[in-house]
């Protein structure tokens, strides 16, 4: 379906052509008609699928169209980078409209807080808000939310995981009853079913189906006791000049940092990626990695949900994802659209469990490769719930890791 035929303001076509989308995506072919029509909306689609424009389109359409003044539009998402990221896109599908737009954060300096403060000033009409800086916002009595029409909850299971739970119910008593409520989300944790229960008001649900990894992505495990992978890892990527942009994913920070000391040590342009840095630093890794300076990023589970980052040609798993739609988010990073990509995975003994969980999701086998020669012996594939693994949560084909965890620093 084109976004003509969905009915948009000929001002939002105009800038949705300048941005080079032809078609809607399938969650913005269903999304977008009943957000026209003014109904609340849970929506669950992967990383990737365009849930942005699914919301904010329909929104834009509607200030286009009708009277606005006043903040109408509040949407809260769980990191820095995403508040500016989705600020940037709204900025991108209003170009041709009167609508105002601002993003509220942390992490900055004094300055950033008046530059902030001036915005919300202003009331413009829409704020996309990390949930701690809203509030701090809100506290000082910065905020002006008699107007809001349109409430939007993006990465709703992360804002979740991330124990964001009471600072979103709080900012939602701030705001009129009287509104429109979309959740957007990758997985439907049972917390997330309670907040739309609690504070949607019959909504319209659309789930789009977990996608397999592209067919042009060459996916791969290499069986590897702990000890031997950083080892496995620059070995992957020697005399391999194709590999142009590479992410390693990691569990642990101290994984990152040994992996970014072990490349960097063999003279390759690697930067880590972890709560180790403060924000404006990630921001900057983010930037080099996108304008190819840095050819490899090392990250902790920052980076698998949200970002957008594309043509990774290489994706390395340097642990066995926790989650198994994990897996599939993170080898969707490489081999969109047409091009081609490999994903590998390092694989030890325990974490053989949970790899046979994730090729039960995507009903497919990926092969399994032995180390070479000249780094060791590779444990042998036997995946069973070892010990050490008996207990852990088995896959059930939906996340939900929200434990009422504290807030944590990602
Ligand atoms: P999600 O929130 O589902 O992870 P995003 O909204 O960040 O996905 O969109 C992912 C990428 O796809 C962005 O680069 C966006 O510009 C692009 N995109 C979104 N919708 C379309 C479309 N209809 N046609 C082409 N590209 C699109
Ligand atoms: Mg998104």
């Amino acid at each position: 379906m084109t976004f003509k035929e969905i009915g948009l303001d000929e001002r939002i076509l105009e800038a949705i052509s300048y941005m080079g989308f032809e078609k809607a995506s399938l969650i913005q072919e269903k999304a977008i008609p009943e957000i026209l029509k003014g109904r609340d909306l849970i929506a669950c689609a992967q990383t990737g699928t365009g849930k942005t424009a699914a919301f904010m389109l329909p929104l834009l359409h509607k200030m286009a169209v009708e009277p606005h003044n006043g903040t109408s539009t509040l949407v809260i998402v769980p990191t820095r980078e995403l508040a500016v990221q989705i600020e940037q896109q709204v900025q991108g599908f209003a170009y041709f409209v009167p609508v105002s737009s601002i993003a509220i954060y942390g992490g900055g300096s004094g300055n950033e807080w008046e530059v902030q403060r001036k915005g919300l000033e202003s009331h413009a009409d829409i704020i996309v808000a990390t949930p701690g800086k809203l509030i701090s916002h809100i506290n000082m009595g910065n905020v002006k939310f008699d107007k809001i029409k349109y409430l939007i909850l993006d990465e709703a299971d992360r804002m979740l995981d991330m124990g964001f739970y009471d600072d979103i119910k709080k900012i939602i008593e701030s705001l009129p009853k009287t509104r429109q409520t979309l959740m957007f989300s990758a997985t439907m944790p049972s917390k997330m079913r309670e907040l739309a229960k609690q504070n949607l008001v019959n909504p319209f649900e659309v789930t789009i189906e977990l996608s397999k990894p592209s067919a042009g992505v060459l996916q791969a495990a290499y069986l590897v006791n702990d000890g031997h992978k950083a080892q496995l890892i620059n070995d992957l990527i020697k005399d391999k000049p194709n590999f142009e942009s590479i992410i390693v994913f990691s569990s642990t920070k101290r994984s990152v940092n040994d992996v970014v000391r072990s490349l960097s040590g063999k003279g390759y342009k690697v930067e880590g990626i972890s709560s180790d840095l403060e924000q404006k630093e990630r921001e900057e890794v983010l930037n080099r990695f996108r304008s190819r300076q840095t050819r490899v990023i090392v990250a902790t589970d920052v980076l698998a949900r949200g970002i957008d980052i594309k043509d990774i040609d290489l994706v390395i798993n340097y642990n066995v994802p926790g989650d198994a739609e994990d897996y599939v988010h993170r080898v969707g990073r490489t081999g969109r659209a047409e091009a081609t990509g490999v994903a590998i995975t390092l694989v030890n003994a325990e974490e053989m469990i949970k790899f046979a969980d994730i090729e039960k999701l995507i009903g497919a086998t990926i092969s399994k490769i032995n180390l070479p020669e000249h780094i060791g012996i590779s444990p042998e594939w036997h995946p069973v719930r070892s010990k050490r693994t008996f207990g852990a949560k088995p896959f059930k084909g939906k996340s939900n890791n929200f434990k009422g965890k504290p807030k944590k620093k990602i």
